[in-house]
């Protein structure tokens, strides 16, 4: 099995707020070490996490081994305050302090650096993103000053002149990038970008009743017809799902998220190489520089 590239393993897929509180004040190990075993379950043995303010990634990394998985993290996510982001990590309010949030996830023992500069999808209203996103010169200085120090970038961004702005910046992936226009597909497909999709966290929602079906579909639609472009147009890309987001559990969210491509793409041999390529350049690149 491929490796899940865009996990949080302090999330359970079924509730946000039940999982904050019961990490809360402790982490709570054999939550964790359920979750663990879904992956080992699975067959996935290469797990990056997207972060979390409560210690749960960075205990995450401490008992990985033991179910044969090799795990990165970034410990916690770094947004800027009054922006998105605050579910996943810790905030900065200027440059000075995000540096030294970068500093401190290396001393926690991070593997790479994760930044938010956008919202999320609205799939309760129509679809468009929620809250604004970072001004462009800001995040480039933001992936420069966590590149100067080592490390590769995860970034969650969504929206076209987002997405375009960090791959000009030379992030070294990009996270969800819904809405991409067919020219930032292009510029991604000519960086070094890796996009990750995570299409799982929208297509798990269909049918499920809290959201509106028509709204889910045509997301999903669009977030296919990119999908298909991207592979056309050789796009870097990796298979990561969200898993610990809603309806996305641990294990089976990678699962989902490799039919998702298959259906989309061919149940062949070229997709699995597609999805392998961009794996390994995650697995290189998201590691601690010694
Ligand atoms: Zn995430």
């Amino acid at each position: 099995m491929f490796g899940e590239c865009h996990a949080h393993l302090f999330m359970d897929g079924e509730n946000y707020k039940e999982a904050v509180r019961r990490h809360s004040g402790q982490v709570d190990e054999s939550d964790l070490r359920r979750h663990l075993q879904a992956y080992a379950h699975s067959g996935v043995t290469f797990l990056r996490d997207g972060g979390d303010y409560l210690g749960v990634s960075r205990r995450g990394k401490e008992l990985a081994g033991e179910y044969g998985i090799d795990y990165r993290t970034p410990v916690f996510a770094i947004h800027k305050e009054g922006y998105y982001g605050g579910i996943v990590g810790r905030a900065f309010s200027n440059l000075k302090e995000y540096h030294r949030l970068v500093l401190e996830a290396a001393a926690q023992g991070c593997d790479f650096i994760k930044i938010m500069t956008t919202g999320i999808m609205d799939f309760a209203t129509d679809g468009s993103i929620t809250g604004e996103a970072l001004a462009a010169d800001e995040v480039r200085e933001m992936i420069h000053i966590a590149h100067e120090e080592g490390f590769a970038v995860m970034s969650h961004t969504n929206g076209d002149q987002a997405v375009r702005d960090v791959v000009e910046a030379g992030v070294d992936s990009v996270e969800h990038g819904n809405f991409m226009s067919r020219d930032t597909l292009d510029l991604l497909a000519e960086s070094q970008t890796v996009w990750v999709p995570t299409i799982a966290t929208i297509y798990n929602l269909i049918d499920n009743g809290r959201f509106e079906n028509t709204v889910l579909k045509n997301l999903y639609e669009r977030a296919s017809e990119n999908l298909c472009y991207a592979y056309e147009k050789g796009v870097k890309t990796a298979l990561g799902s969200d898993a610990g987001a809603y309806c996305v559990p641990h294990g089976r969210g990678t699962v989902d998220e490799y039919e998702i491509y298959r259906k989309n793409l061919g149940y062949s041999e070229k997709t699995d190489g597609w999805i392998a390529q961009g794996e390994c350049i995650i697995r290189k690149r998201f590691r601690r520089q010694t």
